[in-house]
């Protein structure tokens, strides 16, 4: 029986996503959740403890392999096509979607984290958004706290609607701290508060939260 799952998408590259997927798998697996990670391509990675997948492998209590939550994992921190062809290797496209199957056995709740945004390229052929909607899986999105968040945002949940993909939860992640008081509505403070209401106040029902930076990087 398939398990369910989450696919962690974004606005773009460098929003936060991995941050989330980590809290979403830990939330899940404090719940008593058997949780798995699938990470199905990833570029940049340096396996020194401190990488992505590593520690996407750690929120999840370090479930079956490191090879199994990225199975196709390239050194260049460049788009993934470009990132294997520096190592003379092809994503393969089929892998992909297969990778998680070991995850589906295994685990009750999949936290899958895409590379790029919703309309990056995978493989030669697979966007993220071709790849969610084969996996069957709702998307939580992910946008940085910053300035431009509510176009951001809004421009990928109806995007991915448009594309028939269910849009799960939409999360602002702090990728930095924020000067100045949320009272302010001239501070990074304050322009992120207005952001997150006016996404609560457009979105729902769709939840939108913030993930915090302290807790990102607790
Ligand atoms: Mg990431």
């Amino acid at each position: 029986m398939p398990s369910l799952g989450l696919f962690i998408t974004g606005t773009d590259t460098g929003v936060g996503k991995t941050a989330v997927a980590i809290a979403i798998a830990a939330e899940r697996r404090a719940a008593g959740v058997r949780v798995g990670v699938y990470k199905p391509v990833a570029s940049g990675v340096v396996f020194d403890g401190s990488s992505d997948i590593e520690r996407l492998w750690e929120a999840a209590g370090r479930p079956l392999t490191l090879a199994e939550v990225c199975p196709q994992a390239f050194a260049a921190a460049i788009a993934p096509v470009q990132a294997a062809a520096v190592e003379g290797k092809r994503v393969d496209e089929q892998l992909l979607r297969d990778g998680i199957g070991p995850w589906r056995e295994a685990c009750e709740c999949v936290v899958v984290e895409g590379a790029g945004g919703l309309f990056s390229p995978l493989g030669e052929q697979s966007l993220n958004v071709d790849l969610a909607r084969d996996l069957g899986l709702p998307l939580v999105i992910v946008d940085a706290a910053r300035l431009g968040m509510i176009g951001r945002t809004l421009t990928v949940v109806r995007a991915a609607r448009a594309e028939g993909l269910e849009v799960a939860e939409v999360v602002i992640s702090h990728v930095q701290p924020l000067a100045g008081s949320p009272d302010d509505p001239t501070s990074e403070a304050g322009i992120v508060r207005h952001g997150v209401e006016e996404l609560m106040r457009r979105l729902p029902p769709v939840p939108v939260r913030e993930l915090g930076y302290h807790s990102l990087h607790e």
